[in-house]
C-alpha cells in the first residue's frame, strides 16, 4: 500500500531551524558521515597541499604578461586536484537576512578557478583565532569560466562554526579552500530535461549548475527548478532566475514554495510535495519527461520525503510515487 502523503511530509512538521538547513548535514548519523568524508578529504587536501606549496615554489615562471607583480605558477587555481590554497577575501555582499556573497579572489587573476560542474570545494577555517581547523564543504556559485575569482553564497546558522566565521570576514581576509572530489559529473546533453529540487542553501549547486547548463551554447537541456524555502525573506536569487525565464523561454522554468509564506506572498504554500511537483508537470510518465534527470538538495528531511528513507523498511518516496527509477534520481 503507498504510503499516504501526510506522512511523507511528516519531518517537514520538525522545527523550521532544521527544515532550513543545508545539505548533507545535521542529523547526528549524516553529520556524523559528512564529517568522516570531510575528515578523509581534509587529510588528502593536507598531503596535496605540501606537494602544492612544493610544486609553486619550484615551477613558478616568470610571468611576462604581469610586470611587477609576483610570478604565479601554472595550476595556482584549483586546475591540480590537490591542496589548499590561500585566498584573499575581495568583498562581500549581503544577498539576504541570512546569507552573504562571498567573493575570494584566485591565485592566478588571469585564470578562470579551473573548477567544472558540478564542483565544491572543502573550506579550512580556524573561528576566533584558534588552533583547531574547521573543514566544511561549500559550493562556488561564480560563473566557473570567470577568471579571478570564486564565490561562495554561505548561509549563517547561528552558532555554527564555520558560517559565522565566513560571516565575520572582512576584505583582506584570508581563507584556505581545496577542491573536493565530485559527486556528479554533468555531461551536456545527456538529458532532454533535468528537474532540480533545492530546499534552503541546497540552491547552490543547482545554481551553479544551472548557470553552466545556460551559459554553454551547445548544452540544451531543459530546466525546471523548485525551490522549496520557509519565508519569503529566504529567497535571493529569484529575481535572476525570472531573467533567465525570459532569456530562455521554454528551456527554464523556477518555482518558488513557501512554507510559511508572509500575507499577500505571491508564491506557491506548503512544502515541495507530490500535488506540487505533479502540478509542475513533473510526473514521470508526462511525454517531456521521457528523458530527465532529477537533481535533490536540501535537508534530511526534504531529501527522505522526496527520494524515501535508507534500506529495506525506508519506504518509497514521493518521486518514486510519480514514477520516477533509483537510477533517474542524484541527490547532491
Ligand atoms: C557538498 C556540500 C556543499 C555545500 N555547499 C554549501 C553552500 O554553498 N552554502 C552554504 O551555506 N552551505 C553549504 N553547505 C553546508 C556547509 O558545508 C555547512 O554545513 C554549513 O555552513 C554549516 O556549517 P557551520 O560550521 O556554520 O555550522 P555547524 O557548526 O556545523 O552547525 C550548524 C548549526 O546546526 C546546529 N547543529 C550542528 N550539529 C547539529 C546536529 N548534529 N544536529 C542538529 N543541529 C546541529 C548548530 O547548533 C548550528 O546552529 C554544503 C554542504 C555540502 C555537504
Amino acid at each position: 500500500m503507498p504510503r499516504p502523503t501526510a506522512s511523507l511530509l511528516r519531518p517537514f512538521t520538525e522545527p523550521s531551524r532544521f527544515r532550513s538547513l543545508p545539505c548533507r548535514q545535521f542529523t547526528p548519523r549524516r553529520a556524523q558521515a559528512m564529517t568522516s568524508q570531510v575528515a578523509v578529504a581534509a587529510a588528502v587536501a593536507g598531503i596535496g597541499a605540501l606537494a602544492y606549496l612544493k610544486f609553486t615554489s619550484a615551477t613558478a615562471p616568470p610571468d611576462a604578461h604581469s610586470e611587477g607583480k609576483s610570478p604565479v605558477a601554472r595550476g595556482a587555481n584549483f586546475t591540480t586536484p590537490f591542496g589548499f590554497r590561500t585566498l584573499k577575501l575581495h568583498s562581500t555582499e549581503q544577498l539576504n537576512h541570512n546569507t552573504k556573497r562571498l567573493r575570494f579572489e584566485l591565485p592566478d587573476p588571469t585564470q578562470p578557478s579551473g573548477l567544472t560542474l558540478t564542483s565544491a570545494l572543502l573550506s579550512l577555517s580556524f573561528p576566533n583565532g584558534g588552533w583547531i581547523p574547521v573543514p566544511r564543504p561549500y559550493t562556488p556559485t561564480n560563473k566557473l569560466g570567470k577568471s579571478g575569482f570564486v564565490d561562495l553564497t554561505v548561509k549563517l546558522y547561528p552558532g555554527g562554526k564555520a558560517s559565522t566565521h565566513l560571516h565575520s570576514l572582512k576584505a583582506g581576509d584570508t581563507c584556505k579552500f581545496a577542491p573536493l572530489p565530485k559527486q556528479f559529473a554533468w555531461t551536456p546533453n545527456q538529458h532532454e530535461h533535468v528537474a532540480l529540487i533545492a530546499g534552503g542553501a541546497g540552491i547552490t549547486p543547482m545554481y551553479q549548475l544551472l548557470h553552466g547548463i545556460l551559459d554553454n551554447p551547445s548544452d540544451h537541456t531543459r530546466i525546471t527548478l523548485v525551490w522549496g524555502v520557509n519565508t519569503d525573506d529566504d529567497l535571493f536569487f529569484h529575481n535572476e532566475f525570472t531573467a533567465l525565464e525570459k532569456k530562455f523561454p521554454g528551456r527554464f522554468k523556477a518555482e518558488y514554495v513557501v512554507s510559511q509564506p508572509t500575507g499577500g506572498s505571491s508564491y506557491r504554500k506548503g512544502y515541495v510535495n507530490k500535488a506540487i511537483l505533479e502540478e509542475l508537470g513533473l510526473r514521470a510518465s508526462e511525454t517531456h519527461n521521457q528523458d530527465i534527470k532529477v537533481l535533490v538538495c536540501g535537508p534530511p528531511a526534504m531529501e527522505k520525503a522526496l527520494k524515501g528513507g535508507k534500506g529495506p523498511f525506508g519506504g518509497s518516496g514521493i518521486l518514486s510515487e510519480l514514477g520516477y527509477a533509483k537510477s533517474q534520481i542524484v541527490g547532491f
